[in-house]
């Protein structure tokens, strides 16, 4: 095994040693809780070896880039589940379908739209959660908490399957109320799964219902430096640009 394959493992499983923890806190099993590795940014050579490390379910937040890397990665490996997390165009819809096997960024009519009629055309349903704007934050991607009744019934109402609700809480304030409230919207709606909790506060939102969390740098260190669209470039996203 080389150095950095080592580590990987290492990390993961101190990870998911952390989850079994704080999912026993709650009266559950470790294994029922789906960790979800946030690859973004990382290249082959940083995933193969969480891979061989026996992580299978993989997030990326930018069609192009998945498409580049996991076709390759998921050739040897079939049971390889790979999740979208965050914001999604709804011009991308045909090749999210088409590429990734759960979707965490529903939020808005358009979009469900879009993926409804790609599902249509491929005669293949895929999983999707929710995203709800749980900060009410108006820089980020989520459907506002009042709108989320109303997509979810259009969701249910287009045979979108719908496992839950996800959030990404305000950065840099306590998580806790804002995991909560997801937890009793879902509730509410009869939704099991929640789709929240990353690096930073994991642990917090398994204590508060998580059932699916999206963890990124604890498993493969900081990121990159994140790129920046430049300005007046046109549609000039610099490639391996950062979620949002
Ligand atoms: C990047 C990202 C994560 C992972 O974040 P870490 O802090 O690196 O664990 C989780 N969810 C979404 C939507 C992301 O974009």
């Amino acid at each position: 095994m080389t150095d950095d394959s080592i580590h990987a493992a290492q990390r993961l499983t101190s990870v998911r040693a952390a989850i079994d923890r704080v999912a026993r806190l709650t009266d559950r099993n470790g294994d029922a809780i789906n960790l979800i590795a946030i690859s973004k940014t990382q290249d082959a050579a940083a995933i193969r070896p969480l891979i061989a490390a026996g992580q299978r379910v993989f997030g990326e937040n930018r069609v192009q880039e998945a498409q580049d890397k996991w076709p390759a990665l998921r050739e040897a490996h079939a049971d390889i589940a790979l999740h979208h997390v965050g914001q999604l165009q709804s011009n991308k819809a045909t090749e999210a379908v088409a590429l990734f096997d759960v979707i965490h960024g529903l939020d808005r009519p358009s979009l469900l739209t879009a993926l409804a009629r790609a599902m249509d055309a491929a005669g293949r349903r895929i999983p999707c959660y929710i995203q709800v704007n749980i900060g009410a934050e108006p820089q980020k991607g989520g459907c506002a908490i009042a709108d989320t009744p109303a997509l979810i019934a259009v969701a249910r109402s287009a045979d979108i399957p719908l496992l839950g609700l996800m959030c990404v809480p305000p950065a840099d304030v306590e998580p806790a109320p804002y995991f909560a409230l997801l937890a009793k919207m879902a509730r509410e709606q009869g939704l099991p799964r929640l789709s929240m909790g990353m690096s930073g506060d994991f642990e917090t939102a398994i204590m508060l219902g998580a059932t699916d969390v999206r963890i990124g740098t604890a498993l493969f260190g900081e990121r990159q430096a994140p790129a920046r669209p430049v300005p007046g470039s046109g549609r000039g996203m610099i490639r391996n640009a950062p979620a949002r």
